[in-house]
């Protein structure tokens, strides 16, 4: 379940650029992301080729890359999206909370003036994406691995690179649920001036506050989706 891409971490720098599987990577784990591909989906490695337009090697070692990650799993001889079941979802938002809350903390220590600018008009072009749940997800994370940066601890930064490769493989974002956006900017405008006061506890208990907000909202809506899978008619 915790295998840790080590080609991914070990692959070195020095070795002439080989653009397109990291692509096929990315962009299946985007598509996966975004909710183009949810749990359960069958990846078939022709239809990824076409969709986007990379050869079928890439998309294979990109495939199997994912497997490895445990993003993706065996169905037969087919590969589909993993899901995480409730006790997966749980344990994984305990240690989504706990670390975003130390990169909180840390990034109030040892963020520069220039990466507290950079949250702030980040938060502030945010603001416009309220209504926009899949372009919203995608600032979300953006603004979450600024901050992690902003902590300035590589082991940190990986293990929170790893835990929001597994949030992919929830079904949608907590961003859609109604009114959930627009307060949950007003979350990060609180994390980033609890950062910008270098306020340690501040941002270390906004940060961790916010996640926990956005879990429950997750319950929430998982609590929803089973509701109206009992009752389709509504
Ligand atoms: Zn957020």
């Amino acid at each position: 379940m915790s295998r840790v891409p080590v080609r991914a971490l070990t692959m070195p720098s020095s070795r002439a650029p080989r653009p397109s599987p990291t692509d096929a990577y990315g962009l299946i784990l985007e598509a996966i992301d975004v909710g183009v591909f949810r749990p359960g989906d069958r990846l078939v490695e022709s239809d990824l080729a076409d969709r986007f337009g990379v050869s079928r090697t890439p998309i294979r070692e990109a495939l199997q890359r994912l497997e490895t990650q445990s993003l993706l799993e065996r169905d037969g001889r087919s590969l589909i999206v993993a899901a995480l079941d409730h006790n997966q979802m749980s344990e994984l938002y305990v240690v989504r909370r706990e670390l975003e809350g130390l990169a909180a903390r840390l990034a109030a220590q040892h963020a520069t003036e220039e990466e507290i600018r950079v949250l702030r008009l980040m938060v502030d072009a945010d603001d416009q994406l309220v209504n926009d749940p899949a372009a919203l997800a995608r600032a979300n994370r953006r603004f979450h691995k600024q901050i992690h940066l902003a902590s300035h601890n590589r082991y940190l930064v990986q293990q929170l690179d790893l835990v929001h490769r597994t949030m992919a493989l929830m079904a949608t974002t907590s961003l859609a649920a109604r009114g959930r956006g627009e307060i949950a900017q007003g979350e990060h405008h609180a994390i980033v001036e609890a950062i910008a006061a270098r306020d340690s506890d501040a941002a270390e208990k906004a940060l961790s506050d916010h996640i926990s907000i956005a879990f429950m909202t997750r319950l929430r809506q998982d609590a929803e989706t089973r509701e109206s899978g009992r009752d389709p008619g509504i």
